[in-house]
């Protein structure tokens, strides 16, 4: 199947005596046995069912089958956010001692996971000096755990290549962490160019109308964990908190998955929950003509952007001047996703006049919602930061991010056009005599 048929179809077929076409809600904490031996199969991973829906739920099934399947994975786990994913992407392979090398240029919450949560727990993060894998590569030592990336960055609009991050990275017999959640599967399959392991914060462009927390690890597969038995003794030696279960012996293409469910969610208990993975399954049915949108949406404003003179500036991966512009053809099939960034002649109090006066484009911090939405980094996501280190990340004092959503593009257009004008007449209004 293709990605737009797998987003309607894989990973559910109706099946009992009720025969419905629609994905069951299973809302149940927890599922009879049929016997004490039946109950003991299942605690020991032999048979196939449901205990608990902290561990696995039926819908939740569906969605991780689904997700599997549209990003060419061996399997998936769904959990409460896309940082409960990331956090037990890494607590399934890192404990204290060990490292993960990762790129600068990340969303916010998970650099501040990186930097001042995880290093708490022991695990420390090496951040490279750019996205490059000859940057990446000097800061891997023998307790590096995992490479991390996100293929397009949040906020900046970064593209990693993919392929030249996982041959390096594999060169030292360590996998290739990837966040997916900017381009999502429909722009682009990480795993199809060597990554190991992927998340995804389900809440943005998968769920796509802004209603639903969640998020998802989905491994690759292919990483011959048993082949670095003393990098990865947590998949090779017995695991104490599961009577003895050795996951690289027992799971093979699937060790990976198992442990973050069976080790990582079990215990730590970030689950989804059955009505947000039913709300997040009627998102995704439709993500592939969302997303053509969006991209198609996110072209037209970028280039009227850049021919208005009421603008300083604008990053879009999609200018052919863009240095992004080689990998977006790579990897993006030309298609650059829907996250652009751009400055307001007029500084920081023009930039926030033109933020105030958006009527449609709503003002917020999320992505990938249908609706087009706009946030003003230096006033909300990076006001902590000095004006200093804010320039260091990237944000100017009067950067707009906008992430563009899929309603007419003559409506986006008038009200980016409406604001820009009330941030003119503001300006001239303030200007010296
Ligand atoms: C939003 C986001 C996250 C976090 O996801 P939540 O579902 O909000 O927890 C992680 N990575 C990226 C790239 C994001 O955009």
């Amino acid at each position: 199947m293709r990605t737009e048929t797998m987003a309607i179809h894989a990973g559910y077929e109706a099946d009992g005596p009720v025969r419905s076409v629609a994905v069951p809600i299973y809302q149940t904490a927890a599922f009879e046995f049929d016997s004490a031996d039946h109950a003991a199969a299942l605690f020991n991973l032999e048979a196939e069912g449901f205990r608990y829906s902290r561990i696995s739920n039926p819908t939740v099934a569906v969605l991780e089958r689904r997700i599997a399947a549209l990003e060419g994975g061996s399997g998936a786990l769904c959990l409460g956010s896309g940082q409960a994913a990331l956090h037990n992407a890494v607590l399934a392979i890192a404990d204290t001692g060990r490292n993960i090398v990762a790129v600068p240029q990340i969303y916010g919450t998970t650099h501040t996971l990186f930097s001042h949560v995880l290093p708490r727990m022991g695990v420390t993060v090496r951040f490279a000096a750019s996205e490059s894998a000859a940057d990446l590569e000097p800061l891997i030592d023998a307790n590096t755990m995992a490479v991390f990336c996100e293929s397009v960055g949040n906020p900046a609009g970064n593209v990693c290549d993919i392929e030249a991050i996982a041959t390096m990275a594999h060169r030292h017999g360590v996998p290739l962490l990837v966040d997916n959640t900017v381009p999502s599967p429909v722009l682009l399959r990480p795993i199809e160019y060597g990554a190991d392991i992927v998340v995804h914060s389900l809440t943005k462009f998968l769920g796509g109308h802004g209603t639903t927390l969640g998020g998802a690890i989905v491994d690759g597969g292919h990483f011959p964990w048993d082949a670095h038995a003393e990098r990865f003794p947590m998949l090779n030696q017995p695991d104490e908190s599961y009577h003895g279960l050795v996951y690289a012996e027992r799971f093979g293409a699937t060790a990976y998955i198992e442990r973050c469910r069976n080790f990582c969610l079990r215990t730590t208990g970030a689950a989804l929950s059955p009505l947000n993975a039913f709300l997040l399954l009627q998102g995704i049915e439709t993500v592939a003509l969302r997303v053509e949108r969006h991209v198609a949406n996110a072209r037209r404003v970028a280039e009227a952007l850049r021919r208005d003179p009421r603008i300083s500036w604008v990053t879009y991966a999609g200018f052919p001047d863009s240095p992004y512009y080689p990998l977006v053809q790579k990897y993006l099939g030309g298609n650059a996703c829907s996250l652009l960034t751009f400055g307001v002649h007029g500084g920081a109090q023009a930039g926030m006049r033109f933020y105030d006066a958006l009527g449609l484009v709503k003002r917020l911090v999320n992505l990938g919602d249908a609706k087009s939405v706009a946030c003003h980094p230096a006033s909300t996501t990076h006001r902590q930061m000095t004006p200093a280190q804010q320039l260091k990340a990237g944000i100017t004092p009067e950067a707009i991010r906008l992430s563009v959503g899929i309603e007419h593009i003559d409506d986006i257009l008038a009200d980016i056009d409406q604001a820009l004008a009330a941030a003119q007449v503001g300006r001239d209004a303030l200007a010296p005599v």
